[in-house]
């Protein structure tokens, strides 16, 4: 509890940004700070949805689940697959479109990043409508990948971004309006 408690100081909250309505949660101080990265490892390891058996690959979400991904797979002596926005990546590339308030997006990986019949836990920092989540989720599947699960650090409640991944299973470290 008193781990719990240290890591969500680091976690700062920026009302307003990037718009006005936005409450912004920001984990840097929490990568800073050797104490609390040290905490929310331990954590998402020990939160994982599956066991480590269960997955062959860990696919890390742009930009800040490439922060927490990779130090998650080291630990667990998996592969990292970075989960690019749109336009990042030369040909050839695989995409995936979804829908923002205002607006589309789409995330990419190479074509060949992932072979039919890989395993892969999603990870990024935070979940809000899930939209972002669930568009990872369909590019991995349209790779012929089989998507374990879903790690997060934070999710926003109150807007069913967790409920949006349906059965697949998930954990978030902390939840917070
Ligand atoms: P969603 O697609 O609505 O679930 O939004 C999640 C995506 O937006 C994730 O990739 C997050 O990194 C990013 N995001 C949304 N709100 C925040 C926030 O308050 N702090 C950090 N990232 C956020």
């Amino acid at each position: 509890a008193e781990d719990a408690a240290y890591l969500i100081s680091k976690i700062r909250t920026i009302p307003g940004f990037p718009k006005e309505g936005i409450l912004f949660r920001d984990f840097m101080p929490a990568l800073a700070d050797a104490r609390a990265f040290g905490i929310l490892m331990d954590a998402l390891e020990a939160a994982l949805p599956v066991s480590a058996d269960d997955f062959d690959v860990v696919a890390g979400l742009e930009a800040r689940g490439f922060l927490f991904g990779p130090a998650l797979a080291a630990r667990l002596g998996k592969g990292f697959i970075a989960v690019r926005k749109a336009g990042k990546l030369p040909p050839e590339t695989v995409s995936q479109s979804y829908d923002l308030e205002y607006g589309q997006a789409s995330v990419e990986i190479e074509t060949n990043a992932i072979h039919e019949g890989v395993r892969v836990l999603i990870v990024d920092d935070l979940i809000a409508t899930g939209g972002t989540a669930n568009a990872a989720r369909s590019l991995i599947e349209k790779c012929g990948g089989t998507v374990a699960g879903f790690s997060f650090v934070m999710e926003l409640i109150g807007i069913n971004g967790m409920e949006s991944l349906g059965s697949y299973p998930s954990s978030s470290l902390v939840r917070m309006p």
